[in-house]
C-alpha cells in the first residue's frame, strides 16, 4: 500500500520477479479492460473519459474477477487494493495475508514527484522531469512530439486525491496494524534502497540487482 508516486508498481514488480509470485495491479487490470473493450472496461472507459475516477465498487469487481483466476503458484503481490476499510474486510477473509507493506511517502514528496511527470502528447512516453529528464525541454526523445501533463495532475486535483487517500486508506492500515500484518517502509529513497528496506524487514534474501 502506499500513495500515488510511492513506487507501489516498481517495488511490487521487484519481488514478483524475484519470488515468483504473481503481479497484480489494479491500474494495469483496468487498463487491460480498456484494451480488450470489455463490459468492465467500457464501463471504466466512460468514468475515465468524463474525468471522474474510478469508484471503489467498480474496482472491487475488477479485482474479485481478477482473483477468481487464481493463476498463481506460491501467492501473488497486489497493489492499489484494498481501497477501502470494507474492502480490507472482503480481502481479510478471503486470502491468507503474509504481509503488508506500506510504502511511507510525506505530501510533500508526492506533490513533488507527481507534478514532475510529463507525457508525450504524440507517442505516449512517459517523462519525469526528475528522474528522466528529455534531452530538449518539452519535446520526446523518441518522436519530438510536445510533452504535456496528464488532465488530472494538477495541484488541485492532487491535493484532493491526497485527501481523498488519506481518509480511506488510514482505516485500512488501522485494521492490518491490529493484525500486526504492517512494514512500513520510507518511500523516500532510491528504488534499490527501499527494495533492500521491504526484504530486511520481512525476512527474505537481500534483492541483488546484478541478477535480474
Ligand atoms: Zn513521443
Amino acid at each position: 500500500m502506499g500513495v500515488q508516486g510511492s513506487g507501489k508498481g516498481t517495488q511490487s514488480a521487484l519481488l514478483a520477479n524475484d519470488l515468483d509470485l504473481v503481479q497484480i495491479s489494479v491500474g494495469d487490470t483496468l487498463r487491460w479492460h480498456i484494451q480488450h473493450h470489455t463490459k468492465l472496461g467500457a464501463q471504466v472507459r466512460r468514468i475515465v473519459d468524463a474525468g471522474e475516477l474510478v469508484g471503489d465498487e467498480l474496482v472491487e469487481s475488477v479485482v474479485r474477477q481478477r482473483l477468481d483466476i487464481h493463476d498463481w503458484n506460491f501467492g501473488f503481490i497486489i497493489d492499489g487494493f484494498p481501497r477501502n476499510r470494507r474492502q480490507a474486510e472482503f480481502f481479510l477473509e478471503s486470502y491468507d495475508i503474509d504481509g503488508v507493506i506500506h510504502l511511507d511517502l510525506p505530501d510533500e514528496e508526492v506533490r513533488r514527484r507527481v507534478l514532475a511527470r510529463r507525457l508525450c502528447s504524440r507517442c505516449g512516453l512517459d517523462y519525469n522531469l526528475i528522474a528522466h529528464r528529455p534531452e530538449v525541454e518539452d519535446r520526446c526523445d523518441v518522436c519530438g512530439g510536445e510533452l504535456v501533463r496528464r488532465a488530472d495532475d494538477t495541484e488541485q486535483a492532487l491535493a484532493n486525491r491526497l485527501r481523498d487517500y488519506h481518509r480511506k486508506t488510514n482505516p485500512v492500515l488501522d485494521l492490518f496494524r491490529r493484525k500486526e500484518f504492517v512494514f512500513t517502509v520510507d518511500a523516500r529513497p532510491d528504488r534499490t534502497s527501499v527494495q533492500q528496506f521491504i526484504r530486511k524487514q520481512l525476512d527474505l534474501p537481500p534483492y541483488q540487482p546484478d541478477q535480474l
